[in-house]
This record gives C-alpha cells, sequence and structure tokens, in this order.
C-alpha cells in the first residue's frame, strides 16, 4: 500500500475583478499504478447544499486509494458555500455551455472544465442535494417525476464507446446496492435521466451534460433537502461514491465505519486554523463563536487549514470563520502592525520549565508562568493586575483568569499576546486540561 499525504494551503487574496474571491481546491489520491481509472468527484456546485461538499471533505480526509485514482474537488462553487447560497454569481450549474469571460464565475467554470477534459479523468460525480424524492411515478408533492432527491441522474442512457459509457446501467447497479441498507426505506435511491439532448435546455448548461458531449461519463449524485440530517445525507452520499469506487475497479480502505453516527461525530472535527507568519493557532472544534481583540494584520492577511471547506471571510472589522455553510466564530478584529522576530518563548508549565514555539498550542494542568523576555511584552488576555505592564514571571492558575476571555467553548484555553513595541509578535494558546 502507498500511503500519500497531501496538504492544502488556502490562501485568501484579493479578488481580481472578474473571478471570485474563493478558488476551489483539489485533492489527487493516487495509487501511484499506471493504467488505472481515475474518479473525479466534484462538490458544492451548488452552495447551499452541504450533503455535496461535506461527504467530499471526508473522502478527502479519510479515504485511501490503494488501486486507482480519486481526484476530488470538495468546494467548486466556494464563495456561495460559505454564504450558504445555491449560486452568488447567478447558477454555476448553467455556465457550462457558455460564460462570458467577465462572469465571475468564469476562472473556476474554465478551470473545472480542463480538469473534467484531462485526459486521466474516465467519470466524474456532479454531488447535489435536489428537492423532495424523485420517483417515475406521481405520487404526492414529494415523490414524484419532477423531484430530484435520492437519484443518480443521468443525462442520456449511454456514451458509444466510452470506458464506462453505458451510464443507466452503471447508475442501476449503484442504485440498487446503495438500497440495500437505507435509513429509512423512503430513502431508496432512483435513475432520473433527464433525457437532455432532446428534452431539457437547461441541463444543456450544466456540468454533466458539458462531459457528456465530450464523450466523457459524469453522473449527479442528489440526496434529498428534505432529508434534514446532514450526517444522513453525507452517508448516502459517500455509500453512493463507494459504489461507484467499485465499478471503476478502485479500491480503497477508510478509516471509520460507514454508518450515521460515526458520520455525525467525523463532521464535528473541523480540524486547526494557522494564520501565518503570524504565528496564531486555533483548534475550531472548540473555538467559541466570538472572540474579542483578536490581532489581525489587515496589510497581510492570509491563513491556511487542512480543511478544504475552511474560509475566512472579512467584513469591515469582522472576520466569520466558515466550515462550510457553518459560522464557526467571529473574530472581532484588533488591527495592529506586525512583527515577526519572535519565534520561541521559555515558561514554567506546573512549575516545569519548558519552551513554546510561537504560534502553538500549550498545556497545563494547574498552572503556568510565562519567563520575561528582553525587548517584549507579554499580554495574558483574561489576566490583570494594577500596574503590571507585562505579565511576565506570574503564576497564573485558572482562578485568576475571567473565563469570559477564554477562546474554547469550554472556557479553558487563555490567549498570550506578544509585543514590540506597539507591534504584535504573535501568540500561544494555553488550555487548561482536567487531571
Ligand atoms: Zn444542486
Amino acid at each position: 500500500m502507498k500511503k500519500r499525504s497531501f496538504a492544502l494551503f488556502l490562501l485568501l487574496c484579493a479578488s481580481s475583478t472578474f473571478s471570485a474571491d474563493l478558488h476551489y481546491s483539489l485533492i489527487k489520491k493516487e495509487s501511484g499504478k499506471t493504467n488505472e481509472s481515475t474518479l473525479l468527484v466534484i462538490g458544492g456546485i451548488h452552495g447551499d447544499e452541504p450533503g455535496g461538499y461535506f461527504a467530499p471533505m471526508l473522502l478527502a480526509k479519510h479515504y485511501t486509494i490503494q488501486k486507482g485514482n480519486v481526484w476530488i474537488v470538495p468546494n467548486l462553487n466556494f464563495d456561495s458555500i460559505v454564504k450558504n447560497r445555491r449560486g452568488t454569481y447567478g447558477d454555476m450549474n448553467r455556465k457550462f455551455a457558455k460564460i462570458e469571460t467577465k462572469d465571475k464565475d468564469f476562472e473556476i467554470v474554465s478551470d473545472i472544465k480542463k480538469l473534467i477534459l484531462d485526459p486521466k479523468v474516465d467519470l466524474t460525480l456532479n454531488l447535489h442535494d435536489g428537492q423532495g424524492f424523485y420517483r417515475a411515478k406521481n405520487i404526492d408533492k414529494n415523490f414524484n417525476p419532477k423531484a430530484w432527491g435520492q437519484a443518480t441522474i443521468i443525462d442520456q442512457q449511454k456514451i458509444p464507446d466510452a470506458k464506462y459509457g453505458n451510464l443507466a446501467e452503471i447508475a442501476k447497479k449503484v442504485n440498487q446496492e446503495t438500497n440495500v441498507d437505507l435509513i429509512e426505506d423512503v430513502h431508496e435511491f432512483n435513475v432520473k435521466n433527464t433525457n437532455t439532448k432532446d428534452k431539457d435546455k437547461a441541463m444543456q448548461q450544466s456540468l454533466t451534460y458539458f462531459s457528456i458531449t465530450n464523450n466523457k461519463p459524469a453522473f449527479a449524485i442528489e440526496t434529498s433537502k428534505n432529508i434534514t440530517d446532514l450526517s444522513h445525507k453525507v452517508f448516502y452520499q459517500l455509500k453512493t461514491i463507494e459504489k461507484f469506487m467499485k465499478v471503476m475497479n478502485i479500491e480503497f480502505t477508510r478509516s471509520f465505519e460507514l454508518e450515521e453516527k460515526v458520520i455525525e461525530e467525523l463532521l464535528k472535527d473541523v480540524g486547526m486554523l494557522e494564520i501565518p507568519p503570524t504565528k496564531i493557532m486555533l483548534n475550531l472544534s472548540t473555538l467559541k463563536p466570538s472572540i474579542r481583540f483578536f490581532p489581525i494584520n489587515k496589510a497581510d492577511f492570509h491563513y491556511h487549514s487542512e480543511n478544504p471547506l475552511v474560509a475566512i471571510i472579512h467584513d469591515k472589522n469582522e472576520y466569520k470563520i466558515m466550515n462550510g455553510n457553518k459560522l464557526i466564530s467571529t473574530l472581532k478584529a484588533d488591527m495592529m502592525e506586525f512583527d515577526n522576530s519572535l519565534n520561541e518563548i521559555n515558561l514554567l508549565l506546573d512549575g516545569k520549565k519548558s519552551t513554546a514555539k510561537v504560534g502553538t498550542l500549550i498545556q497545563a494542568r494547574e498552572h503556568f508562568e510565562i519567563a520575561p523576555i528582553q525587548g517584549y511584552r507579554i499580554n495574558i488576555i483574561g489576566y490583570s493586575k494594577e500596574g503590571v505592564l507585562s505579565e511576565e514571571g506570574i503564576k497564573v492558575e485558572p482562578s485568576v483568569l475571567m473565563k469570559s476571555y477564554a477562546i474554547d467553548k469550554e472556557e479553558t484555553t487563555y490567549m498570550v499576546h506578544f509585543y514590540k513595541d506597539k507591534k504584535f509578535c504573535g501568540m500561544v494558546n494555553i488550555q487548561f486540561i482536567q487531571h
């Protein structure tokens, strides 16, 4: 087995006039062998369909590919995902037949088209949450031929001469297998053929039809918007993706059991956020919904997270940390100049001499004490003592700290800021752990 590590760097840059603010990420998981199939999974073309982007995020994070290749774009329409809107600049899935160069989606649509047409890609899946529950016959307002949910969508029966070109047959086989273990019987998947070429003008502008007209198989997977539990939607999306992998002879292992409860837990793990070069590290899974006095360098602000759904949206002096369409925390910015000269500090952790890199998260049981640093001022957020300018050489226990200044929901983690004159030099965050 060949293991591949991957790292993702998300950069928030000033947007150029004709492109979206956030570009998608591409995660390639490859077995490293030649002549094996490649599946391209695209999530998040519609920003208000979270099943379609949290599933590929877990696929990217928790799956190892042992045979074949899986390329994952979990966040195609990232600007719309963080706003929880179908399409901030209009419906992206209606821009694949033609798009004007001045369209804000132009760059993303052009880039993803190139990826779909990459000779290595054998099959593309476009993930959605659709309205209702698709049924071939009309049952009621939720179960009918016009609904989109719980369906594998094809544009036509087949693409002659293409590898995996028997679209209808593949979709049917995949659904049969997905339908073996349903959370509820009404969640069954069915194949919806939109007969795009003859019958569906709107779908002629879609991503999958673009692929089909280029002789490359593509399917849409639609879980239902009527299923309210995100973990259930993600369960069905992952299950269906796995069945497609099976069809394509792609072998994988995953680090968890595919069950709704397990998925629910995995979705709570948002990961870490790093703000370089100012040396700040935050645990997004435990962060408070709002944090005051957060130093921000307006001149040079960027960040990275290994979670491809994490983005920071800036509005005046507020910085909103998003995990997909979920707001994790709002940082109330303290705008200031930054200085990058401090790398390491000395401290006592529970009385023991220790060093810590600036920008790390460290743990203490009972108390900590920051050693003086020549030329720098230390500010423990949540601690104050009259007449003390630099909070060094002070034994700090949880009882002397104001809990409202803690940065995590459990109120056990506090920021220690370092300054040189008035410039901010980074922070360490100290968490008091239970003993
Ligand atoms: Zn959609």
